[in-house]
């Protein structure tokens, strides 16, 4: 497909302003271009067709089964997006509340922002939330903020190691090491599970707290978190639990209640709103009561005659995480769906995306090794390590499946598991797509061994081949 710029013809325009009813006013000659800013000079027609066809290339959940395990790549009702773009809600201007007198005018809004605060808190467990994160690491980062500030209030400035599982997402690591913590790793066990004994061997006085993803990254609900807490606890540290596997235990399971300190919600996951392609997402973080005077600010208040206000009243607060309140219209998406579920559509959600995980798993378990033979919660964890003795690895088979209709899994990760493909089909799929896709698997596992070569060529269909990702390193070619 050509680039905008090559189908640019000179003089061609898309849109033509009316002519001015003002006087022009002079630019300072220091503003002026002194070359063309050569932007495609094309019709509406052509600049329609090259966007609708580049969209056409992708592969997104509106369009193919998306079992990016982690991702939880679920259907996005499109309720939700006529919801976000209400008027009342997209033409807000962003410092409306903090003009004197502007709370009047985005009453609505602010209601919104502050039911959905209580609303998250409540079905994690916790005191409250805060929603301006703008994604899940950025709300890991604001609540390890808040453990800083905590420890700092409490003068135990000496805690600053964090503990981290060996199957933790990336994140973990690199938000506990931004709010100036080191990591120390903890071992999984022979199940998948935190080791205990490990954990114990770390406990000390300088240990601040630790991050554990409930259920883990490998899909396995660890029976003994509620037992772990305690011992952090114990120890003088903080618990915060990584949400975003919350689609395993909405409805069920109350991180709260289990002892965390603070945990963080994707709501681009677990809340159905739109992911993929770098965001915009939103990361809320729910805190218990001791963490609250630390919640980021502003925040919505709401008064004795229930009117909502921004208040920057709550000097120990970490500050502003991100501008204005987040991303408003995430918010928004995620509120509708809440709204749309409710408490019992929570639980049927988390149990179906339980039993569509665990019945790909089954189905695909006479033809791909499992490094943990156990049931799993919201995602599974196969290993191409069968296949990978006869040449073919992961990324091959993620490659064919992409031929076969289906976007890839997640491959290679958890790294604890060798040649992981890691699968989240959710609970928006038919038993007849998650049949379809079983059937895919299992005929590329049979193909690895009639005919593995093949496997290398693939991926045939789609408008971009397989990449030669050691040229592409050593010479990339970054212009046309
Ligand atoms: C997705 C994910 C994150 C990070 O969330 P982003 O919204 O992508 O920043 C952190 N932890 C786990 C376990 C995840 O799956």
């Amino acid at each position: 497909m050509k680039l905008i710029f090559a189908k640019s013809v000179e003089g061609r325009r898309g849109l033509r302003l009316p002519a001015s009813d003002v006087p022009a006013a002079e630019l300072p000659q220091e503003l002026l271009r002194e070359q063309s800013a050569e932007l495609p000079e094309v019709s509406e027609l052509d600049a329609l067709r090259h966007f609708t066809l580049l969209g056409r290339q992708n592969m997104g959940v509106d369009t193919n089964f998306y079992p990016l395990g982690s991702c939880t790549m679920k259907y996005n009702p499109k309720i939700n997006e006529r919801l976000a773009a209400l008027p009342g809600f997209t033409e807000l201007h962003p410092m409306l509340a903090q003009l004197p007198e502007g709370e009047q005018y985005c009453q609505g809004a602010l209601a919104l922002l502050y039911e959905c605060e209580k609303l998250l808190a409540q079905a994690c467990g916790f005191a409250d939330s805060t929603l301006q994160p703008m994604a899940g690491a950025n709300g890991e980062l604001t609540a390890i903020m808040m453990f800083a500030a905590y420890l700092k209030s409490k003068g135990e400035t000496r805690r600053k190691v964090m503990l981290i599982p060996d199957s933790a997402h990336g994140t973990n690591p690199a938000s506990a090491a931004v709010a100036g913590f080191t990591c120390r790793e903890i071992a999984s066990n022979e199940e998948g599970d935190l080791d205990i004994e490990e954990l114990k061997k770390a406990l000390n006085d300088e240990v601040a707290g630790i991050m554990l993803t409930t259920p883990n990254t490998l899909g396995f609900y660890n029976s003994s978190v509620a037992e772990v807490v305690a011992l952090v606890h114990q120890a003088g540290g903080l618990a915060y639990c990584d949400g975003a596997n919350l689609n395993a235990i909405l409805g069920r399971i109350r991180p709260g209640d289990l002892g965390f300190d603070a945990m963080h919600i994707n709501t681009h996951k677990t809340l159905s709103t739109p992911h993929g392609g770098g965001g915009p997402g939103s990361g809320p973080v729910c805190v218990a009561a001791r963490l609250l005077p630390f919640l980021p600010q502003p925040k919505v208040h709401k008064n004795a005659e229930g009117l909502y206000s921004l208040s920057e009243d709550a000097p120990q607060s970490i500050g502003y995480i991100a501008p204005y309140y987040g991303n408003f219209s995430i918010i928004v998406r995620a509120y509708a769906y809440m709204l749309m579920c409710g408490g019992n559509g929570f639980q049927r959600i988390s149990e179906n995306a339980v039993l569509s995980a665990n019945y790909v798993r089954e189905r695909l378990a006479p033809w791909y090794e499992q490094k943990y033979e156990r049931s799993c919660m919201h995602e599974c964890v196969l290993s191409a390590s069968r296949q990978s003795a006869l040449g073919v690895n992961a990324l091959d088979i993620a490659k064919a499946l992409l031929d076969r209709g289906f976007h890839a899994p997640t491959i290679y990760f958890p790294l604890i598991v060798p040649e992981a493909l890691m699968i989240e089909p959710t609970e928006t799929e038919s038993k007849q797509t998650l049949d379809e896709f079983c059937e895919a698997m299992i005929a590329i596992a049979k193909l690895a061994e009639e005919n593995p070569e093949e496997l290398k060529k693939a991926p045939l269909s789609t408008p971009v081949g397989r990449l030669d990702e050691v040229t592409a390193a050593r010479q990339p070619l970054l212009r046309v």
